[in-house]
């Protein structure tokens, strides 16, 4: 995907990178064009000429902020899944891009599809001034966040916290109170941020998805993740609601 300047601007394709175009939203019919413009290059090496440089998704936000990461994240999601939909899912004939929405149609059964989307939830738990952060294998060494867990089919997000907090901790929660969302687009999720207060139980981690868990007081934390994620807007209002209290 090409970004430009303050990657704001999604460009078309320089020249040089014109000929390595596999596809591109400027092709894409008129109702698509609302979407920040993209482009798919192979550039076929890990030397990319010119002034161009690799620069992953969270780097674009490290740089340039909030608008930029969303912009470069709408795009990237819509690139992604039309690479990945290609062929009908029912009968492997090619898929359209659809004049009447962003959505894509079987040439031959008529199958409709549109782009995937992931809901998880993320929940900052306390317990007596303090919060629940646990350690996943998956993470960096020595890296502690709060729980997160995608929702399966059939559930509302209440029983989605529910059971990820007691499968992963072993415990149970209350007062679930909703705190804000973000697009997370590694690669299509939709993050649901809440807190909610223990209620009984004692930690207990399966192994498995985390290895550690702990409580901690502000000024007691771990390794915590980065300011870009919602997960550290919880850390962080915990902490606010917190400070001078212990
Ligand atoms: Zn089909």
């Amino acid at each position: 995907m090409v970004l430009e300047g303050l990657g704001i601007s999604l460009p078309s394709v320089p020249p040089e990178l014109q000929p390595r175009v596999i596809r591109s939203s400027l092709g894409l019919p008129e109702v698509w064009q609302d979407l920040p413009p993209w482009s798919e290059v192979d550039v076929g090496e890990p030397d990319v000429p010119g002034a161009f440089e690799w620069i992953d998704l969270r780097e674009v936000w490290r740089r340039w902020g909030d608008e930029a990461f969303a912009r470069a994240g709408t795009a990237y999601q819509y690139m992604n899944w039309l690479r990945n939909a290609r062929y009908c899912s029912r009968c492997a004939a090619h898929m359209s891009p659809r004049a009447e929405d962003k959505g894509l149609s079987c040439s031959s059964c008529e199958n409709l599809v549109y782009p995937p989307l992931h809901p998880a939830v993320i929940v900052a738990v306390e317990r007596e001034g303090k919060i629940l952060l646990a350690h996943n294998p998956r993470m960096p060494a020595k890296r502690y966040s709060i729980l997160a867990g995608f929702v399966e089919p059939g559930e509302s997000l209440e029983r989605t916290i529910e059971r990820e907090i007691k499968e992963e901790a072993g415990i149970e929660v209350e007062e679930v109170r909703y705190f804000g969302s973000q697009s997370w687009p590694f690669p299509c999720s939709l993050m649901l941020g809440f807190t909610a207060r223990w209620k009984s139980g004692e930690l207990h981690t399966d192994g498995v998805e985390l290895s550690d868990a702990g409580w901690f007081a502000p000024g007691e934390f771990p390794d915590i993740p980065p300011p870009l994620s919602i997960s550290r807007k919880l850390i962080d209002d915990f902490v606010s609601r917190h400070s001078g209290k212990n």
